[in-house]
């Protein structure tokens, strides 16, 4: 798809050097193939290729978010609803997110639950180049215990070792790359409560392993101290939310290089949003319960150490498609440094994800995901987040989104 596409040079921005975490001025990226092809200053134009002038602006990597339900748009009840519509219906509607969440600047995501395997569908289709949208790495279902946080829309439920290896194995065998396991109670399930652990560490550690046997990642819902404690020693690579972490989770986290996806976006909207969007009161009284504490734990795994990756649980209650960086700018607001919540959403996630050959940087042979802002992100964290002021979005070499795309104000040589 790739080869006969001309090739792109991004001209004189400010590009973002993961290494040093700061903006160089006046570099070139040249974009061959659908991969970054030079990083650097007076690069000769080939002929043939397309020149977007970036001068004055900022160049970073496509942003990935680590965590999303990207079948979903955020209704007030939906996600819990899953099946209230028919496949097909939802199976339209979710090119549109995907468009929508491509646009924003988001050019990797990783689905952590859709209904039906929509999300590995959605992640075929989009490779295959039939609906334009961010790269997705979908887990299928999630694996929950019986009546644990999930069951009934995005997780299967499994008891016991054995039901748990062969709750992943099914994953897999439907094409999941990516693989969730439940942790803990939630928010968004009636009857279910945040505080409470579900799996077993051995539970755990049967999923952990059949998803480390294939290669892939495993993230798991942890709100609960013990729930979140229990994943970790099984040996997953991402605690998701992580809304009680005391001082033997944060140091085990250290040790063991555990990620945590804080996703402090999903309680922010249920509470704030509250009765009067129409979200159910059980979801609203449990955001209210988790909301200090969850923000009190992220705080203290930065002062940890602890390794971060953005991600936002997106389509949980008015957590939209396409309003993603809000995420990048609470990491910020609530206690990371700018350049350190840019690599949040770009390198490390990317090292979490393990896609470091893949994106995450602008680097030579990476794939030429790529966001020009016509804002500093370093002077306001905020022009991350306004996909009307971007200049363009680029997906393997190709502008997709944003000003230059809507006028081509870039010229083909
Ligand atoms: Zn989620």
């Amino acid at each position: 798809m790739s080869s006969d596409q001309p090739a792109l040079l991004l001209r004189g921005g400010a590009v973002f050097d993961s290494d040093a975490r700061t903006f160089c001025a006046g570099v070139d990226v040249l974009c061959a193939g659908g991969r970054i092809s030079a990083v650097r200053a007076g690069t000769a134009i080939p002929n043939g290729a397309d020149v977007l002038d970036c001068r004055g602006m900022w160049v970073l990597p496509g942003l990935i978010d680590c965590h999303v339900h990207i079948t979903s748009a955020g209704e007030p009840n939906e996600m819990t609803n899953a099946r209230g519509e028919p496949l097909a219906i939802r199976a339209w509607k979710a090119a549109g997110y995907a468009r929508r969440t491509l646009n924003s600047g988001i050019t990797t995501v990783r689905d952590l639950g859709a209904a039906e395997h929509l999300n590995i569908q959605l992640a075929n289709g989009i490779e295959s180049g039939l609906i334009q949208g961010p790269r997705v790495l979908a887990a299928g279902m999630g694996v929950t215990m019986t009546g644990g946080h999930g069951h009934g829309f995005i997780a299967r439920e499994a008891d016991g070792p054995d039901e748990v290896r062969k709750g992943v194995r099914e994953q897999l065998r439907a094409g999941a790359k990516a693989v969730k396991l439940f942790a803990s109670g939630g928010v968004m399930t009636p009857g279910v409560d945040p505080r409470s652990p579900s799996f077993t560490e051995d539970e755990m550690r049967a999923g952990v392993e059949e998803a480390h046997k294939a290669f892939r990642v495993v993230a798991a819902h942890a709100q609960a101290t013990e729930g979140i404690k229990n994943a970790i020693r099984a040996g997953v690579d991402s605690i998701e939310h992580g809304v009680w972490l005391d001082d033997e989770a944060l140091e085990l986290m250290c040790e063991r290089g555990t990620y945590l996806v804080p996703t402090l976006t999903a309680p922010h909207h249920i509470y704030h949003g509250g009765l009067a969007a129409g979200i159910p009161p059980y979801m609203v009284e449990k955001a209210r319960q988790v909301l200090e504490d969850h923000i009190a734990s992220y705080r203290a795994a930065l002062k940890a150490g602890v390794r971060v990756a953005m991600g936002t649980d997106q389509g949980t209650p008015l957590n939209r498609p396409g309003d993603n960086a809000q995420e990048v700018v609470r990491m910020a607001e609530h206690g990371l440094a700018p350049a350190a919540a840019i690599l949040a959403a770009t390198a490390w996630a990317a090292d979490l994800l393990r896609l470091q050959g893949e994106c995450g940087r602008i680097k030579e042979g990476l794939a030429a995901d790529l966001l020009v802002l016509r804002g500093d992100p370093i002077e306001g964290i905020g022009n991350l987040s306004k996909p009307e002021d971007f200049n363009a979005v680029v997906k393997a070499g190709r502008i997709v989104a944003g000003q230059a795309a809507e006028r081509r104000t870039y010229e083909p040589a």
